[in-house]
């Protein structure tokens, strides 16, 4: 057999292979299907109250699956009709990736500002080192949580600003380690 003979064996070849991995994504796609639609008579309220029970955290693991299931599928659908989108697929594909990505970190408003008023801490305040602490869970690697610092697992009142500025910001390291993935994007 010629060259030209067996390089058009293993293009056809890897077509199968391509062609197989789209239709498992399909199957992934139908799996995140039923998660959605088996979670919702068995959803507890989205409420503060809910964040504690066996039931939230039984969803939210099966809403991570459901994500992943959902991104496996969503990248078959895009892998099959690259060729077609052009660049705005890629946007679309890589738009609705990062935006299931930035939703699995969330903030409850009602703890903020029940914590805010409790201990007489601006809400503002609180919040944006709330949502800075998320951040940081979303870019540093897992375990992210340090004894001082923006990442304290625990936080009082006395740590806030205006009362003692600078004292919640990143550690060192995991300021040059942010620096570095920004610089990276
Ligand atoms: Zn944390």
């Amino acid at each position: 057999m010629n060259t030209t003979g067996k390089i058009a064996i293993r293009e056809s070849k890897m077509k199968i292979k391509a062609a197989n991995l789209i239709r498992w994504s399909g199957l992934a796609a139908m799996a995140g299907g039923i998660i959605f639609a088996g979670i919702q008579p068995v959803h507890p309220p989205d409420v503060l109250a809910s964040v504690t029970t066996g039931a939230w955290a039984l969803i939210i693991t099966l809403k991570w699956v459901m994500c992943l299931f959902f991104l496996i599928g969503i990248s078959g659908i895009y892998a099959r009709q690259v060729e077609q989108t052009g660049w705005l697929g890629l946007v679309g594909y890589l738009m609705l990736g990062l935006s299931w990505w930035l939703q699995t970190a969330y903030v409850f408003i009602d703890k903020v500002t029940a914590f805010a008023s409790s201990h007489r801490i601006p809400v503002k305040y609180l919040l944006a080192c709330v949502l800075a602490h998320e951040i940081g869970h979303l870019l540093l690697p897992a375990n992210a949580h340090r004894p001082d610092g923006i990442m304290r697992d625990g936080w009082h009142s006395a740590l806030f600003p205006p009362r003692t500025p600078g004292v919640l910001g990143f550690p060192p390291e995991q300021a040059r380690l942010l620096r570095l993935r920004a610089r990276r994007q």
